[in-house]
């Protein structure tokens, strides 16, 4: 059987995936689907009168699926050929054979099982069934089964993410839950109460994919990796996660629960150094108003990176220069007279915009992102420079351009926002511009690139992947994702050197500036500006103090 509704013998079942944010925590489950209709909504029918009513819905659905399928039989005969427009007849057939319907309306009113679930059930047992035969006629059928089972649940559901009990009494939608889902994407964890989510558990997502950079920065224990996990969890099911070994617990078992007692998730170190020491600065990375506040709290020299796509994530929409200009307007004031580095829109890869329908990529990481896509679209591009420029006229800030590939970009890039900003007197003189080096060609026109900005900024989450052609949120090659490697190292190196030749500042923003560590080794290549998730400045602050010899 496949999918959701797998039985176990409900013992403790252990799973180990990749941790993505340390700490031990337990508590109930709430499932998130992508596709609600792959993790099955499954509810009970309390009485004879939702039972009618379920029984109702299906002869509803199967009704429209009905005609929708004749409807394209129908333009298929024409468009195609008559012996195509045949499958969708079958389909036709195989969904309305009363065996079928029986099978459905039986388990509906016998188990008291809402519709969504007997039909998965009921076509899912068929589809294994007919996948085994022996007759190819046969085994061929088995898709269109799988074909028929996917456009009932679809017109069922709402087909969207979202929890899966979601529109049920009680779903409380991830509050005081650990979150289970198939991959984390930015819309998602940006649209929860973040604040009451326990922690997450996912099958996909690589440990530097942006929604693990989120989940990192609130500080719940979490674990990505785990494939299939969804089909063995259910709504409220028990869970502990140790994401400190990337081991899940489902069920729990007395033993294991007194052996992992959730502990506090700490970061800091013993000594708390309030300031960084002389020489060095210790940023913090922000994607939202909050994160600009912690990090003014706790005292952060700046805002080393500002990424200012997630607010149009989370908006849904494209911003106008008026909502830029007070949100990055409200940045620059809270972080107390320091200065905030705002990248421009860095969209594509993984934090595409939805709402732009923008052409389907095969290779998104490849394509149109970044510097790329905002020399593209010159109208965004010049919004939001205005809006950032209109910040400039009270704020001294920084202008940070996103995966720009050598000198001639960089100048097409300075370009234009000089020519969008030029047209606030005052401003320019509040702005000093600088580079993300995150494309291996970046690195090495250093020497052209630098003269032509006044600072630059490692991005080594995107450096990796595209130095070691590895995909930075793909679980299955994160063991190779590997920040030790001394080719990278050459290469920061080769940057350091050539940004003290020009006596240009350099920073780095990518996650490893915050591995334990790194700092360390960061300042002996000589980048002493690491920007890192809020949480993590005490922890960073101190190695680098212990480096430099300020604290033992
Ligand atoms: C990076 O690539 O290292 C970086 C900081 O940018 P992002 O993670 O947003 O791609
Ligand atoms: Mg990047």
């Amino acid at each position: 059987m496949s999918g959701q509704t797998v039985t176990t013998d409900r013992n403790e079942m252990k799973f180990k995936g990749l941790s993505i944010s340390s700490g031990r925590i337990s508590g109930q489950a709430c499932l998130y689907s992508a596709e609600r209709h792959k993790a099955v909504i499954e509810y009970s029918l309390v009485n004879d009168e939702s039972i009618k009513s379920e029984l109702e819905r299906f002869d509803e659905v199967r009704k429209n699926c009905s005609d929708e399928l004749d409807r394209i039989a129908s333009d298929v005969a024409v468009s195609i050929g008559h012996a195509e427009s045949e499958i969708f007849q079958t389909q036709k057939h195989i969904m309305n054979d009363p065996k079928v319907i029986d099978s459905i309306k039986n388990m509906v009113v016998d188990q008291r099982r809402n519709v969504e679930w007997a039909i998965s059930d009921v076509f899912s047992a068929y589809e294994e069934k007919f996948a085994n035969l022996d007759n190819q006629y046969l085994r061929e059928r088995a898709s269109d089964i799988g074909e028929i089972r996917r456009r009932l649940l679809n017109r069922l559901g709402n087909n969207k993410s979202g929890f899966v009990c979601a529109g049920q009494s009680h779903c409380i939608k991830g509050d005081s839950r650990i979150i289970v889902a198939e991959e984390l994407s930015p819309d998602m964890i940006i649209n929860m109460n973040l604040d009451k989510v326990l922690g997450f558990v996912t099958e996909k997502g690589g440990i530097t994919s942006h929604a693990a950079i989120i989940a990192r920065s609130v500080g719940f224990p979490s674990v990505t990796g785990i494939h299939g996990i969804m089909n063995y969890v259910r709504c409220g099911d028990p869970l502990l996660i140790d994401g400190d070994s990337g081991e899940v617990y489902l069920l729990p078992d007395e033993k294991t629960i007194t052996e992992l007692s959730p502990v506090e998730n700490v970061d800091t170190g013993a000594v708390c150094m309030l300031t960084s020491p002389e020489g060095t600065q210790v940023l913090a990375n922000a994607s939202t108003l909050d994160d600009v506040n912690i990090a003014s709290s706790i005292g952060a020299d700046g805002i080393g990176l500002f990424r200012t796509e997630i607010q149009f994530i989370r908006s849904e929409k494209l911003l106008s220069e008026d909502e830029q200009f007070e949100f990055y307007n409200n940045a620059a004031e809270a972080i107390n007279g320091k200065v905030v580095t705002f990248r421009m829109l860095d969209v594509g890869g993984d934090k595409p915009l939805p709402f732009l329908r923008i052409k389907k990529e095969a290779n998104p990481y490849l394509g149109w992102r970044g510097a790329r896509f905002l020399l593209g679209n010159p109208d965004i591009f010049d919004a939001q420079l205005r809006a950032l420029g209109r910040v400039a006229l009270n704020h001294k800030i920084r202008i940070l351009f996103p995966m720009v590939v050598d000198a001639q970009q960089v100048e097409e890039l300075l370009l234009r926002a000089r020519a969008a900003i030029g047209f606030l007197p005052g401003a320019e003189k509040n702005i000093e511009y600088g580079v993300m080096f995150e494309v291996p060609s970046a690195f090495l026109q250093a020497r052209k690139i630098l003269n032509l900005v006044d600072f630059g900024s490692v991005g080594s989450n995107d450096l990796i992947q595209y130095l070691f052609a590895i995909d930075r949120s793909n679980e299955l090659v994160s063991q190779d994702y590997n920040p030790e490697h001394p080719v990278l190292w050459d290469l920061l190196t080769l940057l350091a050197d050539e940004a003290s030749r020009q006596n240009k500042p350099l920073s780095i923003c990518g996650e490893m500036a915050g591995r334990e560590g790194i700092p360390t080794r960061l300042i002996q290549t000589g980048i002493t500006a690491l920007s890192v998730t809020p949480r993590l400045i005490p922890r960073v602050r101190n190695e680098m103090a212990k480096s430099v010899g300020v604290i033992e």
